[in-house]
């Protein structure tokens, strides 16, 4: 049974192409779920390969039972209207720690997805207006933490966010 490893390793992440690990994801939504994650990359469970998954409502064609978005080699793009946004982050593999980071507020993810209703992978582009989590967790496939990126704010739960 994989799980979380700290400190995470320092890798780019490999693509994957049209063969992810289908079982590495169900094993990420059990760590994510035991974690009370909003989602988790292949990377933080020591495992360098471009697959991820995210806690995700809409697209209901490519949301698990738990409600992930299961992705891989995915990557995000700006749109002309985005802005930057300040946001707090935490991360599963930097425990007890916030960041302030900026994101885009409206960006296209591009990549393979899981479609729960067919059980197949699509190539596809969705158009989310929110800062987050996508941006997170392609980082993680790009080496990118929110320590690199972002500014130190607290240990959880000293500070409120609003
Ligand atoms: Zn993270």
């Amino acid at each position: 049974m994989r799980a979380i490893k700290l400190p995470i390793q320092r890798v780019k992440s490999a693509y994957v192409g049209v063969n992810p690990n289908i079982s590495l994801f169900t094993e990420m939504e059990e760590m994510c779920e035991a974690h009370g994650g909003l989602g988790l990359a292949a990377i933080q469970v020591d495992c360098p390969v471009r697959q991820a998954i995210i806690k995700y409502s809409c697209h209901f064609d490519y949301v698990s039972p738990l409600g992930y978005i299961w992705m891989c080699d995915t990557s995000y793009y700006p749109r002309e209207i985005s802005q930057l946004t300040q946001i707090v982050e935490s991360c599963l593999s930097l425990p007890g720690k916030r960041y302030l980071v900026h994101r885009f507020d409206s960006y296209v993810v591009r990549g393979n997805f899981f479609n729960f209703r067919t059980q197949t992978l699509v190539d596809k582009s969705f158009i989310v207006n929110k800062p987050t989590p996508f941006q997170h967790e392609i980082d993680h496939f790009n080496n990118v933490l929110i320590s690199d990126i972002g500014i130190f704010i607290s240990a959880k739960g000293v500070t409120h966010e609003h």
